[in-house]
């Protein structure tokens, strides 16, 4: 394969160097079962673990013991949601989620609607985001759970979590985020957010695919979950199964570097990004930022750019790897849900790019993505009849924006 300029970091992060080396022994002479109680094998995996599971934790601003390793963030969210609702069963079967989460969060309250659950999707502003009085005001006696995820993966918009968290404090509540965007990213911290549940995944963070954790909050509230993985006990019984050594010692270290990492990282990612969002918006009109102004990942830019078709505009960035605003299904042309649920309209959210920028990316390929960009969008708008037509009534002074 050409090299491509990785512009997708939101879809998963390239494995760090560093993780890579730490995972290294764990692959090869340390291969011991952690719950291998008897000799030396299991004890120094057991250790690696528990050192991991600091860090991780730590991560979050949270407490080690409470946090359950899981394969990822889907798995984690699964447990989250499901757990709760096979616990709280004689409380309730009342749900409340935004419309912008994942498919993660999304998918699963499908799959409890069947077994009886009732479902809030709550409607989010132009920039994505959720209005802290309508988590309020979906409250019912017979509510479970809110689930509301930190930040989101399209569009990069970050919640007012702790606004949503008092509330849900003052109404007994449980709170569950889906923070895989966002921790190790941007501050979090457990206490501060008034979360009880935090799901988050491995390769987000520049650690290994295949692993995630879970954070459970185990005081004030003790939130209690009904496991979705029988066998074994492990992880204090919330998920059995051999524990994944080498993933989870690479998830413990690419925690600990984004620790210690995070703040001049962002500094550094936010102005590639402010670079290629300048470079682009000047050299081209018609293009809309999709997602907040200020409460946006510093990595995150997805833009809708008008008057041209979604499929070529792809083609003619071949190279550059990036997402679209399309949902994913091939075929289809339907904007993906967060785009419909912001408000854009079809024609423009099936032109739309996301650029998630991250840690190995260089000035060099911001500026060679904007040139690219540039012409190939310029280029495709020549061909384009209706853009011909709008300049001409712009010339004219009588350009509709309502048409734009
Ligand atoms: C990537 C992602 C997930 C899925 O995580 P996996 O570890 O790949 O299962 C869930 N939620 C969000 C917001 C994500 O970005």
């Amino acid at each position: 394969m050409e090299r491509w300029i990785y512009l997708d970091n939101a879809a998963t992060t390239p494995l760090d160097p560093r993780v890579l080396e730490e995972m290294m022994p764990w692959l090869t002479e340390r291969f011991g079962n952690a719950s291998s109680h008897h000799h030396a094998y299991g004890w120094e995996a057991e250790e690696a673990v528990e050192t991991a599971r600091a860090r991780v934790a730590a991560l979050l601003g949270a407490p080690a013991r409470s946090l359950v390793f899981t394969s990822g963030a889907t798995e984690s969210n699964n447990l989250a949601l499901k757990g709760a609702f096979g616990a709280y069963r004689s409380k309730g079967n009342h749900l409340i989620v935004s419309r912008i989460e994942h498919k993660a969060v999304l998918d699963v309250c499908a799959a409890l609607e069947d077994q009886g659950a009732e479902v809030t999707r709550l409607p989010v502003d132009r920039f994505g985001r959720v209005d802290p009085e309508s988590v309020r005001e979906a409250i019912r006696d017979t509510t479970i759970l809110v689930s509301i995820m930190h930040a989101n993966n399209e569009i990069g918009t970050i919640q007012d979590l702790a606004a949503i968290g008092r509330i849900c404090k003052e109404r007994g509540v449980v709170l569950h985020t889906d923070a895989a965007q966002s921790v190790g990213k941007i501050q979090f911290d457990a206490d501060a957010l008034g979360v009880d549940l935090v799901s988050i995944s491995g390769h987000k963070i520049y650690g290994p695919k295949g692993v995630g954790a879970l954070w459970i909050r185990r005081r004030a509230p003790r939130v209690a979950l009904l496991p979705q993985i029988d066998g074994g006990g492990h992880e204090h019984g919330f998920r059995s199964g051999t524990l994944n050594v080498p993933g989870i010692v690479g998830f413990g270290r690419a925690a600990e570097i984004c620790a210690r990492e995070r703040e001049t990282e962002a500094e550094r990612i936010r102005a590639l990004r402010d670079r290629l969002q300048a470079g682009i918006e000047s050299g081209l009109e018609e293009v809309d930022r999709n997602g907040a102004p200020d409460a946006r990942l510093p990595g995150n830019l997805n833009l809708s750019f008008g008057y041209v078709e979604g499929e070529s505009l792809l083609m003619g960035l071949n190279g550059i790897a990036v997402s679209t605003g399309s949902a994913c299904t091939s075929a289809s042309l339907e904007p993906s849900h967060v785009l419909q649920a912001i408000g854009r309209r079809a024609e423009r959210a099936q032109s739309s790019i996301r650029f998630s920028l991250g840690r190995f990316n260089t000035e060099g390929e911001i500026d060679e993505t904007v040139r690219r960009v540039v012409s190939t969008v310029r280029r495709l708008r020549e061909l384009s009849p209706l853009y011909e037509m709008m300049q001409e009534e712009a010339g004219s002074g009588g350009g509709d924006p309502a048409n734009r």
